[in-house]
């Protein structure tokens, strides 16, 4: 019997996989099978670390320089990816960035900042993947949302309305991808343990919200990875516009 959670012969593009949830995430693709490219804005240092741990791991891996604000450094790297790895099916839009203001000191320098990462950017992915995904006769694209998209996270303005965004633009993805067997969904994560988590955790805000979470503590990366593994495998073949929280109960 076929293993539906398994992603055997299939290629992954992770954006930000340096570092973060995106490293955890491209680890969890190839530890189901999956050949990946990853992507770092900087950190090629880290980005080789990821490529090579993927390698022992019989998959084959290429780390990439991109930066999602860059359309033709978008276009760039999915050539070069399928040039080296193949039909790419699946496309994780992780890559993300924060700077945890309060409203009113939020400036429009900042905002545009933001937004253009995190909005545009997985805009501007899916554009340019969606064709190549339904040549490849279908696949998923997962969009790394967050609960500040969900719930108006205190202290980020721009970063909770892009996040919001990217729940509403995952779904007119769905709507335009089902015609071509492509789906797309949101993980929206929720409190996580590692880069971005550990400065927003700072604030007095974000600890008080971080107390109302029901399994009483922070989530992993690798509990995000998870999730994306599940909407990126045919296991989840009749789920597409929808999100899926891994906040341990923080918000529902
Ligand atoms: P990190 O800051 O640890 O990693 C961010 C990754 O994105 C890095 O690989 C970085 O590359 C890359 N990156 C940043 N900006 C760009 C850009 N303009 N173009 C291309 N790549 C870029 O973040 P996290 O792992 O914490 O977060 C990953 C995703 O998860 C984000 O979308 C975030 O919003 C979301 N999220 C995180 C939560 C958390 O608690 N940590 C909670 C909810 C959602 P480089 O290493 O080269 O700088």
């Amino acid at each position: 019997m076929t293993n539906r959670f398994s992603l055997n012969g299939k290629t992954a593009f992770v954006t930000g996989g340096s570092r973060g949830i995106g490293r955890a995430i491209a680890l969890g693709l190839a530890e189901a099978g999956a050949n990946v490219c990853l992507t770092y804005r900087e950190k090629i240092g880290e980005a080789e670390d990821v490529v090579d741990e993927i390698r022992t791991r019989d998959r084959r891996a290429i780390a990439l320089k991109m930066d999602v604000t860059d359309r033709a450094s978008v276009e760039a790297a999915a050539q070069c990816a399928r040039e080296a790895l193949g039909a790419i099916s699946i496309l994780i839009n992780n890559a993300g960035i924060n700077k945890p203001e309060d409203f009113d000191k939020v400036s429009e320098a900042d905002w545009d900042f933001i937004l253009a990462a995190n909005l545009r950017g997985p805009f501007t992915c899916a554009q340019v993947f969606l064709p190549m995904i339904a040549d490849a006769g279908g696949g998923s694209i997962v969009h790394i949302g967050s609960v500040s998209g969900q719930y108006g996270g205190p202290r980020t303005a721009h970063y909770a309305a892009s996040k919001a965004g990217l729940i509403s633009l995952a779904q007119v993805i769905a709507r335009h991808g089902a015609q071509y067997n492509v789906r797309s969904n949101t993980v929206a994560a929720g409190l996580i343990a590692s880069g971005m988590a550990a400065s927003a955790l700072a604030a007095p805000s974000v600890q008080k919200a971080a107390e109302t979470i029901l399994l009483k503590r922070l989530g992993t990366t690798q509990e995000v990875a998870d999730a994306v593994v599940f909407l990126a495998s045919d296991a989840s073949s009749y789920i597409t516009a929808q999100t899926l929280n891994v906040n341990g109960g923080l918000y529902f």
